[in-house]
């Protein structure tokens, strides 16, 4: 298990005074950690430091950043459930905290109940990508490769439940051949083993790849959205014939379930406060990261939106048949 911790402060946290306190809604006056679930230098890391920043800005407190690695994120969103609950250990984590709930059969925690949502932060393409000397130039020729080798090709993935390992599920029964899965700690190595040519194939957040593709350091064959990303020159899935390959991976902040109200509330409006700031807005178009919209940052969007993923992502995994315990 990795732990990292970084301290961002803004220089408001130096003029903390009782009226600021007051400005917090009730959040304790001492840092705030966001716990990440996946190795430093990955998507997740990416977006939540930069989220943690604008936080650390407009709540004038400390924001500190730590990586908690491993079993697809569920040891991290543990940990988080059992924080006391007071607004000061919140889990950032994406998509695949919906798909755990399903993968995982014996959770210590309930994925819904033991959180307080808070608020989406991104939305991201996933990009369908293999080695700098991968055989294939294209779409079609990637899948061509897939089905004629199967297992012969390894598929990176970041543990069970992962955004990489949903989207490698999504990849593999398009191509109705399995591959040989490898798991990592985070995308970050993932990738770096990608560029040495150890791991042939992966699906991953353009907020990774992006400066891959771009520098030619990686082959990248298309985008899992219904249209074309801006920053990346990528056919979509459907347009290069495999319209089932098709998934954002989002991100959202969560506190453990029985945080007041008012500290929900005002860690939300730190959370809007942080996707307004210019020097995130401009690294995520930089990352072809969608930052969520006022209305999509908030515990009631969130909520809801949780229950929907959990529920679409149910049947997918129960006809994959495969298990993470
Ligand atoms: N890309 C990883 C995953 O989707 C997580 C990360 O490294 O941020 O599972």
């Amino acid at each position: 298990m990795i732990h990292r911790r970084t301290l961002l402060t803004s220089g408001a946290a130096l003029l903390a005074t009782p009226a600021l306190a007051q400005g917090r809604g009730g959040v304790p006056d001492r840092a705030i950690t966001v716990t990440v679930p996946f190795a430093a230098g990955g998507p997740t890391d990416v977006i939540s430091r930069l989220v943690a920043e604008g936080m650390a800005k407009d709540l004038g407190q400390s924001v500190v950043v730590e990586n908690v690695t491993g079993a697809g994120g569920t040891i991290a969103a543990g940990r988080v459930a059992q924080a006391r609950p007071d607004g000061t250990v919140l889990l950032m984590h994406h998509i695949g905290h919906a798909s755990t709930a399903t993968l995982y059969r014996k959770l210590p925690y309930d994925v819904q109940e033991s959180f307080a949502p808070l608020g989406l932060v991104s939305d991201a393409a996933m990009t369908l990508v293999a080695r700098p000397d991968f055989p294939a130039d294209d779409l079609a020729g990637f899948m061509r490769e897939i089905r004629e080798k199967g297992e012969a090709l390894t598929l990176a993935h970041a543990g069970l439940g992962g955004a990489n390992q949903l989207c490698g599920v999504l990849l593999q029964s398009a191509a109705g051949r399995k591959l040989t899965t490898v798991a990592f700690r985070g995308s970050a190595p993932a990738i770096t083993d990608m560029i040495a040519g150890r791991i042939d194939v992966f699906c991953d957040q353009a907020t990774n790849t992006a400066p891959f593709i771009r520098e030619k350091r990686i082959k990248a064959y298309a985008v899992t959205l219904p249209q074309r990303v801006p920053g990346l020159d990528l056919p979509t899935t459907a347009e290069a014939g495999e319209p089932d390959i098709l998934m954002s991976t989002w991100h959202g902040l969560y506190a453990p379930a029985g945080t007041p109200p008012e500290v929900q509330e005002r860690l939300s409006a730190a959370i809007r406060a942080a996707l307004r700031e210019e020097r995130l807005l401009t690294r995520f178009g930089e990352l072809v990261t969608q930052p969520a919209g006022a209305e999509r940052a908030t515990p009631a969007y969130h909520r809801r939106y949780l229950a929907e993923e959990v529920a679409r992502w149910r049947p997918i995994i129960q006809a994959a048949g495969q298990y993470a315990d």
